[in-house]
C-alpha cells in the first residue's frame, strides 16, 4: 500500500502538482491518463523519491525507494556499459549477485552491445528487464509501450499480469488506452496537476468515449488542410 496525502510539487514559480491524495493497494494495476505536460512523470518522480515535494509519501515498504522499479521514459545509460554489465549493476545495487541474466534475457537482447547504442525500444526493454530481475514490490511504468515493437508490447502487457498476480503494486502512464483498459483496476486521469477522476473498470467505456469527444472538438478545421 501506497499513500499520497495532500501531494504537491512545484518547479521555480510553476506549480505542477496540486494537492494529489491516492492510495495504491498491492496487488493491483494504476493507469494515470492525462495531456502532455500534464504532471504524470512528476507524480512518478515524486513516488520513486527522486524529487523534493511537499505533502507526504508513505508505504508499508519503508523505504519505498528500495523496493520499487522505475522504468523510465527514456531510460538514462552510463556510457561504454554493455547491456550485461547495466543489469548487473541494477542487481547488485540490491544484493542480487548472480543474476541468471542468459535466461532472463526474454527480450533477446544484445547484452554484449554498448547500452547507449540500442535503438530506443531496445533501451525500454533493457531498463525493464534489469527493474524486474531486482524482484521489486512496486512498480512504475512511464510510457512502457512507447517505441516498442508489438511482440514486446504484447509480453510487457503479460508481464504486468503477472506482476499483479505476484501482488505487486503497479502504477503505469500511458496514451494507448485499450492498453490500459486491458490491464488496470483503476484509471487515474491528471489535469495541470490535479487528479479529476478516478474510473474504476465498469465505467472506462464511458472515459474512452468522452476522451474521443473531447479530442474531437472540431479543432483540426483550424489546421485548413486542403
Ligand atoms: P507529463 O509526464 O504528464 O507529460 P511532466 O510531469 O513531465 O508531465 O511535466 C509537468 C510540468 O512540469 C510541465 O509543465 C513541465 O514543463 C514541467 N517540468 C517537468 N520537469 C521539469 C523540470 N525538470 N524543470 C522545470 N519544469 C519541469
Amino acid at each position: 500500500m501506497i499513500t499520497l496525502k495532500k501531494l504537491g510539487k512545484y518547479y521555480g514559480a510553476n506549480e505542477v502538482l496540486k494537492d494529489i491524495n491516492l492510495e495504491f493497494e498491492s496487488g493491483r494495476v494504476y493507469g494515470i491518463v492525462g495531456e502532455n505536460g500534464s504532471g504524470k512523470t512528476t507524480l512518478f518522480r515524486c513516488i520513486a523519491g527522486l524529487e523534493k515535494h511537499s505533502g507526504e509519501i508513505t508505504s508499508i515498504n519503508n523505504p519505498l525507494k528500495d523496493s520499487l522499479g522505475f522504468l523510465e521514459t527514456i531510460p538514462f545509460f552510463f556510457s561504454r556499459m554493455t547491456g550485461r554489465e547495466y543489469i548487473q549493476l541494477i542487481s547488485v545495487a540490491r544484493g542480487h549477485s548472480n543474476p541468471n541474466i542468459e535466461e532472463q534475457n526474454i527480450f533477446n537482447l544484445p547484452l554484449d552491445q554498448y547500452a547507449e547504442t540500442y535503438s530506443t525500444g531496445m533501451k525500454k526493454k533493457l531498463a525493464l528487464t534489469a527493474i524486474l530481475m531486482q524482484e521489486n514490490a512496486v512498480y512504475i511504468f512511464d510510457e512502457p509501450f512507447n517505441g516498442v515493437d508489438i511482440q514486446s508490447n504484447l509480453l510487457i502487457n503479460e508481464i504486468i499480469k503477472r506482476l499483479k498476480s505476484l501482488g505487486k503494486t503497479i502504477l503505469i502512464s500511458s496514451h494507448i488506452f485499450s492498453t490500459l483498459s486491458d490491464t488496470c483496476d483503476r484509471i487515474i486521469v491528471i489535469k495541470a496537476g490535479s487528479i479529476v477522476n478516478q474510473i474504476d473498470p465498469q465505467d472506462f467505456s464511458k472515459l474512452e468515449e468522452q476522451m474521443r469527444r473531447e479530442s474531437d472538438s472540431g479543432i483540426i478545421s483550424k489546421l485548413n488542410l486542403r
